[in-house]
């Protein structure tokens, strides 16, 4: 079935983070790669993600910095966001990085095929092109790498609410917009909207944020959001909507009829296996998503899976280095697994959280009360000093007492996640306690307390 130029020794479905790590990984060996995508190149990383995500951020700290400029002396005057500027600025650096990885494909001679793929048995893949034409390739092997999508909750009037793929194609923000969920993309766009002046109300189903994260953070974020303006409602939901776009009516679980100009429904994602008909290549799904070995084998031998489609940690880094993994073992001759173990992760909430290892919870039910000490510093930063405003920092490790090793070590405040990337080379190490007491504080810094956290 198919030309001779239609056969390759992978054919990668999926242009994101972990499908273009694994391609190029897999070129450079010497391989004759294929990468099938129908959206565009990058993935949720780069083009409805991460990336834009972090830029939002970046806009949106301004509030607060011409918030706490005059403290510093400066007369900054009547300022005022545009977020339609913003939203466009945003969207064309998204259109450059696309263009970069399309140029990287080519550079390491990956043949970029443009349509969505299906499987037609366990080596061909069908591409559908926008045009109705269709191509037939083979795959010796084939990796899937088809990412995730945001899941709607099963709600009336769902399809009114935008998901977080929405927010980047928005040419404008309305004044209020009302947020579901409590994970980080309700708590990392309930702070990126608010700081762009929209009145945000965000609705929790559970007593806290950030579930999975320590308790104790997670509270602070809650402090630092709720200390900003942002209206939180916890053990509440949205049990329908309606109205037109830009003039909705929500109702919420206490019987409230609320309008506003949007709402987010940031209510957890899931891997994208509608339409790659798994069955006729014989893969095995479980739980809706895809299992994989720890070589990200799948139950075909031949068929292998990375990234968000296998739900395991769902994080662009974690994605790149299975793809790599994957390409260096079948490719390189250089076997390896990739260790999802000890990942850190940060939710670039305003304040921002960021952590790596277990946390209190996790550590207490593994190693007991009598096991674990906890050591904390909490302040106001130096940055806030003049202000005397802002969020406060936690800073906290999780100390397993028989072997003094640092089983976790979690941050609130700024450049959290800067700083936690850092500890967690040493955590990775299995640095201890007395190996944080010895380093020499680097001063006035947030991270120093780190270092000198008294037994
Ligand atoms: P999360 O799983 O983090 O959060 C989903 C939230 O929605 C939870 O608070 C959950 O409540 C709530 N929820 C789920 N279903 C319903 C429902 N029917 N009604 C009301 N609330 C509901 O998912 P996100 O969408 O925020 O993020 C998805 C993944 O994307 C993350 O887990 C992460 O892997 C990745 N991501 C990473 C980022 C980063 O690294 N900074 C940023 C953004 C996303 P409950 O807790 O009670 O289940």
């Amino acid at each position: 079935m198919g030309a001779e130029s239609d056969h390759f020794d992978l054919v990668v479905i999926g242009a994101g983070s972990g499908g273009l790590a694994a391609a190029k990984r897999a070129a450079s060996h010497g391989a004759r790669v294929a990468v099938v995508e129908g959206d565009r190149v990058g993935g949720t990383c780069v083009i409805r993600g991460c990336v834009p995500k972090k830029l939002l951020v970046y806009g949106s700290a301004y509030r607060h910095l011409l918030a706490d400029a005059a403290s510093y002396g400066w007369s900054v005057g009547e300022s005022r966001c545009d977020p339609g500027r913003l939203l466009a600025a945003v969207r064309a650096e998204v259109d450059r990085l696309n263009g970069l990885h399309i140029g990287f494909l080519e550079r390491a001679g990956v043949e970029l095929v443009t349509g969505w793929g299906r499987f037609l048995d366990a080596h061909h893949v069908e591409v559908s092109r926008r045009d109705g034409s269709r191509r037939v390739l083979h795959g010796a092997r084939v990796l899937i790498a088809a990412g995730g999508r945001p899941h709607r909750p099963a709600i009336p009037g769902a399809e009114l609410g935008w998901v977080s793929d929405d927010m980047f194609l928005l040419e404008d923000l309305p004044q209020r917009v009302l947020i579901v969920g409590g994970g980080f993309i309700a708590c990392e766009f309930a702070c990126i909207l608010h700081g762009l002046g929209v009145v945000v109300d965000q609705f929790v189903r559970g007593d806290h944020l950030l579930r999975g994260f320590d308790m104790e953070l997670s509270d602070v974020v809650r402090e630092g959001m709720e200390a900003a303006g942002i209206n939180l409602h916890f053990a509440q939901t949205l049990t329908a909507i309606s109205g037109q776009p830009g003039d909705l009516i929500a109702t919420t679980s206490d019987g409230l009829q609320e309008p506003c100009g949007g709402v987010l429904l940031a209510t957890g994602r899931k891997p994208f296996l509608a339409g790659l008909e798994l069955a006729a290549a014989g893969v095995h799904i479980a739980a809706e998503r895809i299992p994989v070995d720890g070589d990200q084998r799948t139950n075909v031998p031949h068929i292998f899976a990375v990234g968000d489609i296998t739900d395991r940690i769902n994080l662009t880094p974690v994605a790149v280095d299975e793809g790599r993994a994957f390409a260096d073992s079948l490719y390189g001759g250089r076997p390896r697994q990739v260790d999802h173990d000890l990942v850190a992760s940060a939710v670039f909430s305003q304040p921002e959280l960021a952590t790596v290892g277990l946390s209190e919870e996790q550590a207490l039910a593994r190693y007991g009360p009598d096991g674990v000490r906890l050591y904390r510093a909490r302040f106001r930063s130096m940055a806030q000093a003049l202000p005397q405003s802002g969020p406060r920092c936690l800073l906290k490790l999780v100390v397993e007492v028989a072997s003094g090793r640092v089983l976790g070590c979690h941050m609130v405040g700024e450049h959290a996640a800067e700083i936690i990337q850092m500890a967690a080379i040493a955590i990775g190490m299995g640095a201890t306690k007395a190996d944080f007491d010895r380093t020499m504080a680097l001063h006035p810094t947030v991270s120093e307390e780190f270092v000198t956290m008294p037994e």
